[in-house]
């Protein structure tokens, strides 16, 4: 029984089985994917300045 698996980035049916891609349907979906987990991350990281000023109110008080 061969499994089919939908693409996370497309939702094409694509195969598990020889997909070096998986669970992508193509390297072009992989990397699309990839850049825009990597962007998601960025942005998460740059509030921590914003952190840090909450810090220092509280140490004032
Ligand atoms: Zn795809």
């Amino acid at each position: 029984m061969k499994k089919k698996i939908k693409c996370p980035h497309c939702g094409k049916l694509t195969s598990w089985e020889n997909n070096p891609y998986r669970p992508f349907c193509s390297e072009r979906c992989k990397l699309i994917d990839l850049g825009h987990w990597l962007s998601e991350e960025y942005r998460i990281q740059v509030p921590v300045e914003g952190l840090d000023e909450v810090h220092e109110i509280k140490k004032e008080e």
